[in-house]
Protein backbone atom coordinates (compact mmCIF):
# COMPACT_ATOMS: atom_id res chain seq x y z
CA UNK A 1 0.00 0.00 0.00
CA UNK A 2 1.09 3.76 -0.72
CA UNK A 3 2.25 5.33 2.27
CA UNK A 4 -0.39 8.37 2.80
CA UNK A 5 1.14 11.93 1.69
CA UNK A 6 2.63 14.06 4.65
CA UNK A 7 -0.46 16.48 6.25
CA UNK A 8 1.48 19.52 7.15
CA UNK A 9 -0.36 22.71 8.76
CA UNK A 10 -0.40 24.69 5.33
CA UNK A 11 0.62 24.33 1.88
CA UNK A 12 1.26 26.93 -0.27
CA UNK A 13 -0.87 28.02 -2.97
CA UNK A 14 0.56 27.82 -6.37
CA UNK A 15 -1.35 29.79 -9.10
CA UNK A 16 -1.35 28.02 -12.43
CA UNK A 17 2.46 27.77 -13.94
CA UNK A 18 0.80 29.45 -16.71
CA UNK A 19 -0.47 32.69 -15.14
CA UNK A 20 3.30 32.76 -13.50
CA UNK A 21 5.15 31.99 -17.04
CA UNK A 22 3.07 35.04 -18.71
CA UNK A 23 4.72 37.54 -15.82
CA UNK A 24 7.95 36.30 -15.91
CA UNK A 25 7.77 36.37 -19.98
CA UNK A 26 7.49 40.58 -19.16
CA UNK A 27 10.46 40.31 -16.77
CA UNK A 28 12.89 38.07 -19.61
CA UNK A 29 10.79 41.34 -22.70
CA UNK A 30 11.87 44.38 -20.28
CA UNK A 31 14.68 43.28 -18.59
CA UNK A 32 13.93 44.63 -15.62
CA UNK A 33 14.81 42.14 -12.12
CA UNK A 34 14.64 44.80 -9.48
CA UNK A 35 14.31 48.04 -8.01
CA UNK A 36 10.49 48.91 -8.04
CA UNK A 37 9.71 47.99 -11.41
CA UNK A 38 7.03 47.81 -13.65
CA UNK A 39 5.23 44.40 -11.91
CA UNK A 40 5.65 45.95 -8.63
CA UNK A 41 4.23 49.00 -8.83
CA UNK A 42 1.52 46.84 -10.41
CA UNK A 43 1.07 44.72 -7.70
CA UNK A 44 1.22 47.47 -4.74
CA UNK A 45 -1.46 49.13 -6.87
CA UNK A 46 -3.48 46.08 -6.63
CA UNK A 47 -2.88 45.31 -3.16
CA UNK A 48 -3.90 48.89 -2.22
CA UNK A 49 -6.92 48.73 -3.68
CA UNK A 50 -7.97 45.42 -2.47
CA UNK A 51 -7.22 46.45 1.22
CA UNK A 52 -8.75 50.38 0.59
CA UNK A 53 -5.67 51.67 1.94
CA UNK A 54 -3.42 54.89 0.39
CA UNK A 55 0.05 53.78 0.83
CA UNK A 56 1.18 50.27 1.13
CA UNK A 57 5.00 49.96 0.13
CA UNK A 58 5.98 45.99 -0.82
CA UNK A 59 9.22 44.95 0.77
CA UNK A 60 11.44 41.82 0.93
CA UNK A 61 9.96 40.43 3.72
CA UNK A 62 7.52 40.36 7.10
CA UNK A 63 10.42 41.01 9.43
CA UNK A 64 12.20 43.99 7.61
CA UNK A 65 8.38 45.39 7.47
CA UNK A 66 8.58 45.61 11.05
CA UNK A 67 12.35 46.65 11.64
CA UNK A 68 11.52 49.96 8.37
CA UNK A 69 8.39 50.47 10.56
CA UNK A 70 10.31 51.29 13.30
CA UNK A 71 12.80 53.44 11.62
CA UNK A 72 10.59 55.41 9.22
CA UNK A 73 8.80 56.43 12.79
CA UNK A 74 12.32 57.48 14.08
CA UNK A 75 12.42 55.08 17.02
CA UNK A 76 15.75 53.57 17.39
CA UNK A 77 15.49 53.49 21.52
CA UNK A 78 13.17 53.01 24.59
CA UNK A 79 10.68 50.71 25.46
CA UNK A 80 7.89 49.32 22.62
CA UNK A 81 4.99 47.65 24.51
CA UNK A 82 4.24 44.27 22.79
CA UNK A 83 2.69 40.90 22.51
CA UNK A 84 4.17 37.56 24.08
CA UNK A 85 1.78 35.66 21.44
CA UNK A 86 3.35 36.02 18.44
CA UNK A 87 5.98 34.63 15.85
CA UNK A 88 9.45 35.46 16.98
CA UNK A 89 9.82 37.97 14.66
CA UNK A 90 7.50 40.41 16.30
CA UNK A 91 10.24 40.56 19.67
CA UNK A 92 13.31 40.19 17.22
CA UNK A 93 12.67 42.98 15.27
CA UNK A 94 12.22 45.30 18.09
CA UNK A 95 15.58 43.83 19.74
CA UNK A 96 17.19 44.27 16.28
CA UNK A 97 16.59 47.79 16.59
CA UNK A 98 17.91 48.64 19.59
CA UNK A 99 15.05 48.61 21.78
CA UNK A 100 13.10 46.96 24.42
CA UNK A 101 10.49 45.15 24.02
CA UNK A 102 7.76 45.00 27.04
CA UNK A 103 5.37 42.61 26.90
CA UNK A 104 1.87 42.68 27.75
CA UNK A 105 -0.43 39.67 28.49
CA UNK A 106 -2.86 38.97 26.09
CA UNK A 107 -6.33 38.31 26.82
CA UNK A 108 -7.96 34.55 27.06
CA UNK A 109 -10.61 35.16 24.54
CA UNK A 110 -8.94 35.88 20.98
CA UNK A 111 -5.12 35.91 22.35
CA UNK A 112 -4.55 39.70 21.60
CA UNK A 113 -2.73 41.61 23.70
CA UNK A 114 -5.07 42.62 26.71
CA UNK A 115 -5.94 46.33 26.12
CA UNK A 116 -6.75 47.05 29.78
CA UNK A 117 -3.29 45.90 31.07
CA UNK A 118 -1.33 48.15 28.41
CA UNK A 119 -1.36 51.59 30.41
CA UNK A 120 0.14 49.97 33.63
CA UNK A 121 3.27 48.76 31.75
CA UNK A 122 3.43 52.51 29.73
CA UNK A 123 6.95 54.48 31.44
CA UNK A 124 8.63 57.51 30.36
CA UNK A 125 10.84 55.65 28.18
CA UNK A 126 7.78 53.86 26.37
CA UNK A 127 7.69 54.97 22.64
CA UNK A 128 5.19 52.85 20.37
CA UNK A 129 3.09 49.81 21.10
CA UNK A 130 3.57 46.84 18.66
CA UNK A 131 0.40 44.53 19.10
CA UNK A 132 -0.65 41.72 16.76
CA UNK A 133 -3.77 40.90 15.34
CA UNK A 134 -3.14 37.16 16.37
CA UNK A 135 -4.45 34.23 14.07
CA UNK A 136 -6.24 37.34 12.30
CA UNK A 137 -8.43 38.48 14.89
CA UNK A 138 -8.48 41.97 15.39
CA UNK A 139 -6.68 43.80 18.66
CA UNK A 140 -8.96 46.06 20.84
CA UNK A 141 -8.37 48.89 17.53
CA UNK A 142 -10.33 51.41 19.46
CA UNK A 143 -8.84 51.09 22.97
CA UNK A 144 -5.34 50.68 21.35
CA UNK A 145 -5.71 54.03 19.59
CA UNK A 146 -6.91 56.20 22.70
CA UNK A 147 -4.44 54.99 24.86
CA UNK A 148 -1.68 55.42 22.02
CA UNK A 149 -3.31 59.01 21.90
CA UNK A 150 -3.41 60.01 25.35
CA UNK A 151 0.31 59.00 25.78
CA UNK A 152 1.91 59.84 22.48
CA UNK A 153 2.48 57.04 21.55
CA UNK A 154 3.19 55.47 17.93
CA UNK A 155 0.98 52.09 17.20
CA UNK A 156 2.60 49.80 14.87
CA UNK A 157 0.38 46.51 14.13
CA UNK A 158 2.30 43.31 12.96
CA UNK A 159 -0.85 42.28 10.84
CA UNK A 160 1.49 39.21 9.29
CA UNK A 161 -2.14 37.31 9.68
CA UNK A 162 -4.77 39.78 8.72
CA UNK A 163 -4.20 39.77 5.55
CA UNK A 164 -8.03 39.60 4.30
CA UNK A 165 -9.84 40.08 7.66
CA UNK A 166 -12.21 43.25 8.28
CA UNK A 167 -13.37 45.51 11.48
CA UNK A 168 -16.31 47.28 11.00
CA UNK A 169 -16.16 47.42 7.68
CA UNK A 170 -12.69 48.46 6.99
CA UNK A 171 -9.54 46.35 5.59
CA UNK A 172 -7.50 45.17 9.70
CA UNK A 173 -4.54 47.10 8.29
CA UNK A 174 -5.88 50.13 7.96
CA UNK A 175 -5.66 50.90 11.69
CA UNK A 176 -2.62 52.07 13.10
CA UNK A 177 0.02 54.54 12.25
CA UNK A 178 2.02 51.82 10.28
CA UNK A 179 0.74 48.22 9.98
CA UNK A 180 2.67 45.25 7.99
CA UNK A 181 2.05 41.91 6.53
CA UNK A 182 4.19 39.24 6.05
CA UNK A 183 3.69 37.23 1.85
CA UNK A 184 5.69 34.35 3.39
CA UNK A 185 4.92 31.26 1.10
CA UNK A 186 3.11 29.99 4.21
CA UNK A 187 0.75 33.08 4.39
CA UNK A 188 -2.72 32.96 3.21
CA UNK A 189 -1.56 35.10 0.14
CA UNK A 190 2.28 34.76 -0.42
CA UNK A 191 5.25 35.94 -3.07
CA UNK A 192 7.17 33.36 -1.70
CA UNK A 193 8.86 35.82 0.19
CA UNK A 194 7.88 39.62 0.90
CA UNK A 195 6.02 42.04 2.76
CA UNK A 196 4.51 45.47 2.84
CA UNK A 197 4.03 48.41 4.99
CA UNK A 198 0.97 50.11 5.52
CA UNK A 199 1.14 53.61 6.23
CA UNK A 200 -1.30 55.11 7.62
CA UNK A 201 -0.31 58.12 9.14
CA UNK A 202 0.71 60.34 6.58
CA UNK A 203 2.84 61.37 3.34
CA UNK A 204 6.07 62.63 4.85
CA UNK A 205 6.33 58.83 6.99
CA UNK A 206 5.52 57.41 3.69
CA UNK A 207 8.39 58.97 2.27
CA UNK A 208 10.82 58.40 4.77
CA UNK A 209 10.05 55.10 4.88
CA UNK A 210 10.29 54.29 0.95
CA UNK A 211 13.51 56.42 1.32
CA UNK A 212 14.64 53.67 4.37
CA UNK A 213 14.09 50.80 2.55
CA UNK A 214 16.25 51.68 -0.81
CA UNK A 215 19.65 52.57 1.31
CA UNK A 216 18.39 56.59 1.98
CA UNK A 217 19.36 57.74 -0.96
CA UNK A 218 18.13 59.46 -4.29
CA UNK A 219 20.69 59.04 -7.52
CA UNK A 220 24.01 61.01 -5.87
CA UNK A 221 21.68 62.40 -2.99
CA UNK A 222 21.94 60.71 0.63
CA UNK A 223 19.68 61.73 2.80
CA UNK A 224 19.06 59.06 5.70
CA UNK A 225 20.55 56.16 6.78
CA UNK A 226 18.92 52.90 5.23
CA UNK A 227 18.88 49.48 4.32
CA UNK A 228 18.01 46.83 1.77
CA UNK A 229 14.23 45.92 1.99
CA UNK A 230 13.52 46.24 -1.89
CA UNK A 231 11.34 43.24 -3.60
CA UNK A 232 12.38 41.89 -6.83
CA UNK A 233 10.24 41.61 -9.94
CA UNK A 234 9.82 37.64 -9.68
CA UNK A 235 8.26 37.30 -6.29
CA UNK A 236 5.71 40.01 -7.39
CA UNK A 237 5.09 38.09 -10.31
CA UNK A 238 3.86 35.42 -8.40
CA UNK A 239 2.27 38.07 -6.56
CA UNK A 240 0.21 39.06 -9.46
CA UNK A 241 -0.46 35.19 -10.40
CA UNK A 242 -1.83 34.96 -7.22
CA UNK A 243 -4.19 37.87 -6.91
CA UNK A 244 -6.89 36.70 -8.80
CA UNK A 245 -7.12 33.46 -6.07
CA UNK A 246 -7.59 35.67 -2.84
CA UNK A 247 -11.06 35.26 -2.46
CA UNK A 248 -11.07 31.46 -3.18
CA UNK A 249 -8.60 30.57 -1.17
CA UNK A 250 -10.50 32.29 1.43
CA UNK A 251 -13.59 30.28 0.36
CA UNK A 252 -11.61 27.49 0.93
CA UNK A 253 -10.12 27.81 4.29
CA UNK A 254 -13.37 28.66 4.94
CA UNK A 255 -15.01 25.59 4.04
CA UNK A 256 -12.19 24.11 6.05
CA UNK A 257 -12.62 25.77 9.12
CA UNK A 258 -16.26 25.17 9.02
CA UNK A 259 -15.62 21.45 9.19
CA UNK A 260 -13.22 21.77 11.41
CA UNK A 261 -16.30 23.46 13.51
CA UNK A 262 -18.72 20.55 13.14
CA UNK A 263 -16.77 18.50 14.66
CA UNK A 264 -14.69 20.11 17.16
CA UNK A 265 -16.40 23.19 18.25
CA UNK A 266 -18.56 21.69 20.69
CA UNK A 267 -15.99 19.88 22.62
CA UNK A 268 -11.73 21.81 22.37
CA UNK A 269 -11.16 25.51 23.19
CA UNK A 270 -11.81 27.95 20.75
CA UNK A 271 -10.64 31.50 20.30
CA UNK A 272 -13.80 33.79 20.12
CA UNK A 273 -14.24 35.90 17.45
CA UNK A 274 -15.73 39.29 18.38
CA UNK A 275 -18.64 41.84 16.98
CA UNK A 276 -17.73 43.44 13.74
CA UNK A 277 -15.08 41.03 12.22
CA UNK A 278 -15.02 39.65 8.78
CA UNK A 279 -12.40 36.95 9.27
CA UNK A 280 -9.74 36.05 6.94
CA UNK A 281 -9.89 32.06 8.18
CA UNK A 282 -5.56 32.35 8.25
CA UNK A 283 -5.37 30.01 11.25
CA UNK A 284 -7.44 26.85 13.00
CA UNK A 285 -6.38 27.16 16.34
CA UNK A 286 -7.51 24.67 19.31
CA UNK A 287 -6.47 24.80 22.55
CA UNK A 288 -6.18 21.75 24.74
CA UNK A 289 -6.76 20.74 28.07
CA UNK A 290 -2.95 20.96 28.95
CA UNK A 291 -0.25 20.18 27.59
CA UNK A 292 0.06 16.37 28.09
CA UNK A 293 -3.22 16.07 26.12
CA UNK A 294 -1.69 18.31 23.25
CA UNK A 295 1.27 16.20 23.37
CA UNK A 296 -0.85 12.86 22.88
CA UNK A 297 -2.61 14.38 20.19
CA UNK A 298 0.21 15.16 18.39
CA UNK A 299 1.89 11.79 18.77
CA UNK A 300 -1.64 9.95 17.50
CA UNK A 301 -1.46 12.58 14.68
CA UNK A 302 2.47 12.21 13.41
CA UNK A 303 1.38 8.37 13.52
CA UNK A 304 -0.50 9.01 10.80
CA UNK A 305 1.69 11.56 8.82
CA UNK A 306 -0.16 14.64 10.02
CA UNK A 307 1.64 17.74 11.41
CA UNK A 308 0.05 20.19 12.99
CA UNK A 309 2.03 22.98 14.48
CA UNK A 310 2.68 24.71 17.90
CA UNK A 311 1.64 28.11 17.36
CA UNK A 312 2.89 29.78 19.14
CA UNK A 313 5.58 28.18 21.83
CA UNK A 314 7.17 29.43 23.64
CA UNK A 315 5.84 32.53 24.96
CA UNK A 316 8.01 35.01 23.62
CA UNK A 317 8.52 36.46 27.01
CA UNK A 318 10.25 33.39 28.54
CA UNK A 319 12.99 34.04 25.13
CA UNK A 320 16.32 32.94 26.73
CA UNK A 321 17.97 35.90 25.08
CA UNK A 322 15.31 38.48 26.71
CA UNK A 323 17.69 40.75 29.40
CA UNK A 324 14.47 41.19 31.45
CA UNK A 325 12.17 38.15 32.75
CA UNK A 326 8.83 39.33 32.70
CA UNK A 327 5.90 36.85 33.79
CA UNK A 328 2.97 36.43 31.16
CA UNK A 329 1.17 34.01 32.78
CA UNK A 330 -2.07 34.17 30.55
CA UNK A 331 0.33 34.07 27.27
CA UNK A 332 2.32 31.17 29.30
CA UNK A 333 -0.95 29.16 30.06
CA UNK A 334 -2.17 29.57 26.33
CA UNK A 335 1.26 28.52 24.80
CA UNK A 336 1.70 25.35 26.78
CA UNK A 337 -1.89 24.03 24.99
CA UNK A 338 -2.56 25.65 21.62
CA UNK A 339 -1.91 24.25 18.62
CA UNK A 340 -2.75 25.23 14.96
CA UNK A 341 -4.64 22.11 12.87
CA UNK A 342 -3.71 21.67 9.12
CA UNK A 343 -5.27 24.62 6.85
CA UNK A 344 -5.02 25.00 3.41
CA UNK A 345 -7.28 25.36 0.79
CA UNK A 346 -7.36 21.82 -1.15
CA UNK A 347 -7.22 20.15 2.20
CA UNK A 348 -9.91 17.53 1.16
CA UNK A 349 -12.93 17.29 3.53
CA UNK A 350 -11.69 13.26 4.01
CA UNK A 351 -8.61 14.14 5.49
CA UNK A 352 -10.32 16.88 7.66
CA UNK A 353 -12.51 14.08 9.07
CA UNK A 354 -9.35 11.45 9.82
CA UNK A 355 -7.83 14.60 11.39
CA UNK A 356 -10.84 15.32 13.60
CA UNK A 357 -11.34 11.24 14.56
CA UNK A 358 -7.74 11.24 15.56
CA UNK A 359 -8.25 14.07 18.01
CA UNK A 360 -10.96 13.09 19.25
CA UNK A 361 -9.97 9.69 20.04
CA UNK A 362 -7.45 11.28 22.61
CA UNK A 363 -9.75 13.61 24.25
CA UNK A 364 -11.79 11.10 26.63
C1 LIG B 1 5.37 35.37 9.44
C2 LIG B 1 5.37 36.38 10.52
C3 LIG B 1 6.29 37.44 10.57
C4 LIG B 1 7.52 37.48 9.70
O1 LIG B 1 7.28 37.53 8.37
P1 LIG B 1 8.42 37.09 7.32
O2 LIG B 1 7.83 37.53 6.02
O3 LIG B 1 8.57 35.61 7.43
O4 LIG B 1 9.67 37.82 7.68
C5 LIG B 1 6.14 38.42 11.53
N1 LIG B 1 5.15 38.36 12.43
C6 LIG B 1 4.24 37.36 12.44
C7 LIG B 1 3.16 37.38 13.45
C8 LIG B 1 4.34 36.33 11.50
O5 LIG B 1 3.48 35.30 11.55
Amino acid sequence: MDTPENIYVTKSFLPPIEDYETYIRQIYDNGILTNQGPLLQELEKKLQKFLDIDNLQYVSNGTIALQLALKALEIDDGEIITTPFSYVATTSSILWERCTPVFVDIEPNNFTIDANKIEAAITSDTKAIMPVHVFGYACDVEKIEQIAKQHNLKVIYDAAHAFGSRYNGKSLVSYGDISTLSFHATKLFHTIEGGACIVNCGNETAKHLDLCKRFGHNCDEHYTLGINGKQSEFNAAMGLANFPHIDEIIHERKRVCDAYDAKLKAIVQRPKTQQGLDYNYAYYPVVFKDENQLLNVFAALNAEHIFPRRYFYPSLNTLPYLKNKMSCPVSEDICSRIACLPLYPTLSDSDITRICDIILSQLS
